[in-house]
């Protein structure tokens, strides 16, 4: 995940998916804080892909259906 950050502002955007997003955060920030210019001490950082909470929760639904499939399969045979 990918975030912009202007320490003139103190500020950082949300995470975004892709460094081109973070781009479109940094363009936007520039225009509405700083007339269009570029402020000093902004950086883009990238902190590794995050699961989201969904993703867990789909990955404990999806071993919860095996788990009891498996149940399943032994009490029938
Ligand atoms: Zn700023």
């Amino acid at each position: 995940m990918y975030r912009y950050r202007c320490e003139r502002c103190g500020t950082t955007s949300p995470s975004v998916r892709s460094r081109d997003l973070a781009h479109t955060e940094r363009a936007r920030h520039r225009d509405a804080a700083h007339s269009g210019h570029i402020p000093d001490g902004e950086k883009i950082t990238y902190d590794g892909d995050q699961i989201s909470s969904t993703d867990t929760r789909r990955v404990v639904i999806l071993i919860a259906v095996v788990l009891a499939a498996i149940w399943l399969y032994d009490k029938l045979t």
